[in-house]
């Protein structure tokens, strides 16, 4: 067994007889994102990973996806095709820094993107994804808040919120991926030849680069935005897995990336081949302490609650 096909139909094989759902990540490969049950943003796959009917979950993210995944799913076995699928995003909070700045800040609630390990998410009062970050935070109603480990995505959060104030958790955290694209030159060159295309970029960008942006989106939301606008060109600044996703279920229109080598490593590090390994040997399972579960599940599911 050696092409991609043959590999597909194996997994599609295995899903069945093993009672296995695969769920996805709009920053995978092309090929994984068609043997998917669910394709999502962190956002939908979580709402996705709470209510699963299935013995088996194989995840194909990275690893705090597939730990959130198994927090919500105690039962279940979650599996991650590739253990070293992890994000540099998340390992950049430690614990010792969160704990230092909740000493430091009694009393102020702690708000942290899904982008973060469960040992952390264990210790905060509210987790956020890109998508519901605005909405989360106003509902808190705090003046003031910890937050991390995404400085840009406070940004986008200040831009939003102006009169909060922002603790960050490390002072700079930010995504490799999304640094790639800068201020966004490269893209305003592109609209510069493409006038009449949306120029859209995820909040993970710089700030410069969203600053120029026509929409500041989620990956969910970028997918949405151009499956209903009227327009037909989009320039888009995130991972290249979602254009990917993009030019294979919206026909008729035409994605540009902003940067065409802005590819996540560690979401490379899933492939059909391990996708399927994983799901014929049962393994890697991803599990995390009861302990921690217990602590992390709570800010997950007030998120999921508040973002309903
Ligand atoms: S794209 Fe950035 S935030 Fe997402 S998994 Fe890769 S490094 Fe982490």
């Amino acid at each position: 067994m050696s092409t991609n096909k043959e590999i597909s139909t194996q997994i599609n094989k295995l899903k069945k007889e093993k009672d296995a759902v695969l769920l996805v990540h709009n920053y995978q490969v092309s090929e994984i994102q068609q043997v998917a049950d669910f394709i999502g943003d962190s956002l939908e796959l979580s709402r996705k990973a709470q209510n699963i009917d299935a013995k088996m979950i194989i995840f194909c993210g990275v690893d705090f996806m597939a730990e959130t995944a198994s927090i919500l799913n105690p039962g279940k076995k979650v599996i991650i095709p590739n253990p070293a699928a992890k994000c540099p995003m998340a390992a950049q909070l430690s614990l010792k820094t969160l704990l230092k700045a909740k000493e430091q800040n009694p009393n102020v609630p702690v708000v942290l993107y899904v982008n973060t390990l469960a040992e952390s998410k264990a210790e905060c009062d509210v987790t956020f994804t890109s998508a519901n970050a605005i909405q989360i935070i106003q509902k808190l109603n705090e003046k003031k808040i910890i937050f991390g480990p995404d400085w840009n995505l406070g940004y986008y959060v200040k831009k939003h919120i102006p009169d909060i104030e922002i603790i960050p958790v490390p002072a700079h955290g930010f995504c490799n991926t999304h640094r790639l694209f800068k201020n966004g030159d490269e893209a305003m060159e592109l609209k510069k030849k493409y006038p009449e295309a949306d120029l859209i970029v995820h909040p993970e960008c710089e700030p410069g680069f969203q600053d120029r942006a026509d929409y500041v989106l989620s990956t969910g939301r970028m997918y949405r935005h151009c499956k209903e606008s009227p327009k037909k060109i989009f320039i888009i600044g995130t991972e290249i897995g979602m254009i990917d996703r993009m030019r294979r279920e919206i026909p008729g229109k035409t994605f540009i990336p902003a940067n065409p080598n802005a590819e996540c490593p560690t979401m490379k590090r899933i492939t059909l081949k391990n996708t399927y390994e994983a799901l014929l040997n049962e393994g890697p399972i991803v599990k995390v302490p009861e302990e921690i579960r217990l602590k992390a599940i709570k800010p997950i599911e007030r998120m999921l609650q508040m973002s309903k």
